[in-house]
């Protein structure tokens, strides 16, 4: 199947690892140069280096913190400068919450808020004048499966990507007319390193099983039965990107082996 994706640009945030670095590993693949945005300049550099050493791309890393309105006004700046624009947005940078709605302060939903919402608003109002200018474009959303099925440890999480998801179906009705398709994807359960981390942590004190925890989360919660691997996500995404998802505008698309329990 030819994606038609080679010598496009495309900007990822959180691309340093997990999902994020799995989709810019795709679409590098594809023949996309690469801005990748994350806030830990170290392993960013190593892994656009990495990256555009093995697929022979081009790619920028830009160390930010997309929370911030200035970081942001300051990566279109500088995308601008060395791409001329992006073709491609992927918004991916995002992380769990744990709290209660009775203790949780103002100040850690406002983070949420800026982290999950604000940063793709402002992403969308920087990228898209230059989206136009090429005749056309792609914004992709990582939301989750808490979008629509919350789980009760983290409202502000489940609030957050539910907001994401409703701001990604209006930006496609205003982007439609310019050749712009905009969607998300909802994954479920994906085995990324951060994970492993909270199972080792969780099983330290008995006995150290965490590959027997994650199994126990998968058995609970997804039919079928294990984490997906992040490249098994990275291929909707490359494929959402590619002209052979040309009808496809203003949707939400699970990747959650079942585990969403509506239609
Ligand atoms: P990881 O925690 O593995 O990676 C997060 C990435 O985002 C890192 O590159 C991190 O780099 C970057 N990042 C975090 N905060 C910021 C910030 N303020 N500014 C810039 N970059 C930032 O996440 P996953 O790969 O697991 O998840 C990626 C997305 O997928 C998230 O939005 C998550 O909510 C969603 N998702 C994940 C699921 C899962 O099971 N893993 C399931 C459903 C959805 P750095 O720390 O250096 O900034």
């Amino acid at each position: 199947m030819n994606l038609e994706l080679d010598g496009k640009t495309a900007l990822i945030t959180g691309a340093s690892v997990g999902i994020g670095l799995a989709i810019a590993e795709g679409l590098a693949a594809e023949g996309v140069n690469l801005v990748l945005v994350a806030r830990n300049k170290e392993r960013l550099d190593q892994e656009a280096a990495r990256i555009a050493d093995y697929y022979k791309i081009k790619t920028l890393g830009i160390a930010v913190n997309i929370a911030s309105a200035s970081d942001v006004k300051e990566t279109v700046r500088l995308v601008e400068e060395r791409f001329g624009g992006i073709d491609i947005l992927i918004n991916n940078a995002g992380t769990g919450s744990n709290e209660t709605i009775a203790e949780a302060t103002d100040e850690k939903w406002q983070l949420y808020w800026e982290l999950h919402v604000m940063a793709a608003v402002r992403l969308a109002r920087g990228f898209m004048p230059t989206m136009k200018r090429r005749g056309g474009g792609v914004i992709l959303h990582n939301a989750s499966i808490c979008a629509a099925q919350p789980l009760w440890y983290e409202p502000i999480y489940n609030v957050t990507k539910a907001a994401l998801m409703m701001f990604s179906k209006v930006l496609a009705h205003e982007a439609i007319d310019h050749n712009i398709r905009v969607n998300t994807v909802n994954p479920g359960l994906v085995l990324t390193p951060d994970w492993i981390k909270t199972a080792k942590e969780l099983t330290e004190k008995s006995g150290g099983d965490w590959q027997a925890y994650l199994n126990g989360v998968a058995e609970e919660h997804a039919p079928i039965k294990r984490f997906a691997s992040p490249k098994e996500i990275a291929d909707f995404f490359v494929f959402l990107c590619s002209a052979r998802a040309s009808y496809s505008s203003g949707s939400a698309y699970y990747v959650d082996g079942g585990m969403l329990k509506t239609v």
